[in-house]
């Protein structure tokens, strides 16, 4: 199994439009924040996929993959991992910064000839029902040919899904006062987690959070935020945990990859784009 990062940015990305900080005019790519995504990757030798995919990245051959979330980024992100299909999407919420790319999945269903399951909870479903009528009401629409044929599936915090040979449990994370989920993934003897946009996590998240190999986690900036942890809050749940690594996403303009990342302990790195980890 593998994990890659497609966006580590805070909502507004960075750099950030108007700003000429230290971090949003640095020239180290790592520096570089899309909106929130990440890809999750696994071997499945039984998957034959057509050669047209093949075409545009050999190594989706024998791959599975799951989005989670579609960032407003997605077109860009998706053509610079030379993605050309994914097996299923996975929302946390349905905050602009993590849906508005959802109708960049018309390019997917399109080459995959077929339509795509997107599991979110219930009232997520439905702000994507109203935010993408012209998916989810196709009847209203004056020529279907151009728009994704999603099939929404609903999750329920804590019970486990299973996608071709991985284990999908969503976990109850709260952003602000929303609740929303994140992703434990389990696949043969390696476990990750997913955990963007928290600001806590409730007591009875904490036993789905155990034994990971890695967790990926919210810290968006020094300071308390409302509605996302802080660097110290995160490293304060890391070492609750106990993951064996951590990786910190979601991050603002505050700090660039270098400075955050020489005061990180050992085991914990800041996430950048374009950055994949394979688990061990
Ligand atoms: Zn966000
Ligand atoms: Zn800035
Ligand atoms: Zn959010």
């Amino acid at each position: 199994m593998k994990i890659h990062f497609l966006g580590t940015g805070t909502s507004a990305g960075v750099p950030m439009i108007g700003c000429a900080c230290n971090v949003c005019t640095s020239p180290d790519p790592r520096d570089r924040r899309d909106r929130c995504s990440v890809l999750i990757t696994w071997d499945d030798p039984a998957l034959r996929v057509d050669e047209k995919h093949l075409a545009v990245n050999p190594e989706q051959a024998h791959r599975r993959q799951v989005l989670i979330d579609t960032s407003p980024d997605l077109r860009h992100q998706a053509i610079g991992a030379r993605l050309s299909r994914v097996d299923a999407v996975m929302v946390t919420h349905a905050h602009a910064d993590h849906v508005f790319g959802l109708d960049d999945l018309r390019r997917f269903t399109a080459s995959m000839d077929g339509p795509l399951e997107v599991y979110a909870e219930p009232p997520v479903h439905e702000a994507l029902g109203r935010m993408f009528e012209h998916i989810f009401q196709p009847h209203r629409n004056v020529n279907n040919s151009f728009v994704a044929s999603l099939t929404p599936l609903a999750l329920t915090t804590g019970s486990a899904v299973n996608l071709y040979g991985a284990t999908w449990t969503p976990v109850r994370l709260m952003h602000g006062r929303l609740p929303i989920h994140g992703f434990r993934v389990d696949h043969g003897s390696t476990s990750l987690a997913y955990c963007t946009d928290v600001s806590s996590i409730p007591p009875e998240s904490y036993p789905l959070l155990q034994d990971l190999d890695l967790l990926v986690i919210d810290a968006l900036r020094p300071r308390h935020h409302p509605t996302h942890l802080s660097t110290d809050q995160a490293l304060d749940i890391i070492h609750e945990l106990q993951p064996k690594r951590a990786y910190l996403t979601h991050l603002a303009h505050d700090e660039s990859h270098a400075d955050l990342s020489a005061r990180l302990p050992d085991h914990v790195e800041p996430a950048y784009d374009g950055l994949t980890v394979a688990m061990p």
